[in-house]
């Protein structure tokens, strides 16, 4: 059996967390984790094996809700949040879904941001709203609009921030207020910032829910996602996973381990390249608008420094020349790469309006502030001069 050699985790800075929490070592001494590829465990006797199944014994049971890598990974994960537990799952949206299916029932009401993710828009209207969960989306810059829409049913609050493409950021601190006046539970996707540079339950949320496929992992490699809480909040989200199945698997869940070991030294650096590209790109002809959050004319600018420790690898703008100038610089870019994929160490490049975001209806796209003239780039590892360079003679006329 594996043992847990980081009981000393706590007090721990987070660089130090991404390395050595969630190790465990099993008899072989190894130094670098191991993945245990197995469905199942073998038990010494039929006694243990009923103390296993009941949770009255420690141990792995079935790997599709306890797996020892899995385990290291939901273990360094809460370490870097700064809370008791984790859950991981097969992707950011089942994250999301599980932790919706754990926490809401029929006749509740969810409050969620209109900014978050287009799957995310999807999954509570139109798959929870099949089963009796009304969703009422809101401006996630705007709180006093928030404690108007509660009502006694209301029972989770979702947030992303920053957001999606616009980098908008969301008061976590007076959210929290609010969910806790209505009895309800307060959820931040933290996809954009990453524990490193955001721990929301420091400002009061209760749970916060990853897509590890993005900066988590890094190399875009796994999709991946981990719901981070209280044990409280924790476990029935486990159980609906032990249930309904949507885990990660354990060779995921170790490139995503490893993958954390250098978080803060690619997210630091990615964050820094961005702002210096936001920077350079506001000097630019034909660019009407440059979206950063640590950019002093940020609407938000001020409650990001107060939130976050740097304002993360995202970047957006709008080009005078709408969707032919956003379309021609995409198509001009020789570096950055064409995906919708982000939180890479290659830097990307991506039209909101006719990819993440095409399935919104013109109007909700309008509502969201995102035009035919908006360009997002996820800024990655490569030298910023070469970045800049590409962007250049892309823009030019
Ligand atoms: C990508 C993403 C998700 C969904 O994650 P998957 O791993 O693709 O399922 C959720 N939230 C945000 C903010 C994302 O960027």
């Amino acid at each position: 059996m594996s043992d847990d050699i980081t009981p000393q985790a706590a007090g721990w800075a987070p660089d130090t967390l991404a390395v050595r929490a969630g190790t465990w070592r099993s008899e072989f001494g190894e130094h670098s984790e191991a993945i245990f590829p197995t469905s199942s465990f073998v038990f010494a006797s039929a006694a243990s094996a009923a103390e296993r199944f009941t949770g009255n014994a420690p141990g792995p049971v079935y790997s599709r809700f306890t797996n020892p890598g899995v385990s290291m990974l939901e273990e360094r994960m809460a370490a870097l949040e700064g809370v008791e537990a984790g859950v991981a799952t097969a992707s950011g949206m089942s994250a999301i879904l599980a932790t919706a299916m754990a926490h809401v029932r029929a006749g509740d009401q969810v409050l969620c941001a209109r900014n978050v993710f287009g799957a995310t828009v999807q999954l509570f209207q139109n798959i929870l709203g099949r089963f009796g969960v009304e969703t009422v989306f809101l401006d996630a810059t705007d709180p006093a609009a928030w404690t108007r829409a509660c009502t006694p049913a209301t029972r989770m609050l979702f947030v992303e921030t920053p957001s999606n493409p616009l980098t908008e950021i969301s008061d976590i601190t007076a959210l929290a207020d609010i969910a806790r006046q209505a009895g309800a539970l307060l959820v931040v996707d933290n996809c954009f910032a990453t524990p490193i540079l955001q721990q929301p339950a420091r400002f009061g949320a209760q749970l916060i829910v990853h897509s590890a496929t993005k900066f988590l992992d890094g190399q875009g490699r796994v999709l991946g996602g981990i719901v981070c809480g209280s044990r409280e909040h924790i476990e029935p989200v486990r159980g609906f996973l032990r249930t309904a199945g949507p885990s990660l698997s354990p060779f995921n869940a170790w490139i995503i381990h490893k993958g954390l070991e250098t978080l803060g030294l690619r997210i630091r650096a990615q964050s820094e390249a961005a702002l210096h590209i936001a920077r350079w790109l506001r000097e630019q002809p034909g660019v009407e608008a440059v979206h950063h959050p640590w950019l002093p004319e940020h609407p938000q600018h001020g409650l990001a420094r107060a939130q976050m420790a740097g304002g993360g690898a995202i970047v957006s703008f709008r080009l005078a020349g709408e969707r032919a100038a956003a379309w021609r610089l995409i198509d001009r870019c020789r570096l950055f790469s064409r995906t919708a994929n982000l939180g890479d160490v290659r830097s990307t490049i991506t039209h909101p309006a006719t990819t993440t975001h095409g399935r919104l209806s013109p109007e909700a796209r309008a509502a969201a502030g995102i035009g035919e003239g908006l360009v997002r780039i996820s800024v990655g590892l490569e030298a910023v001069q070469d970045l800049v360079a590409d962007l250049a003679a892309g823009l030019e006329g």
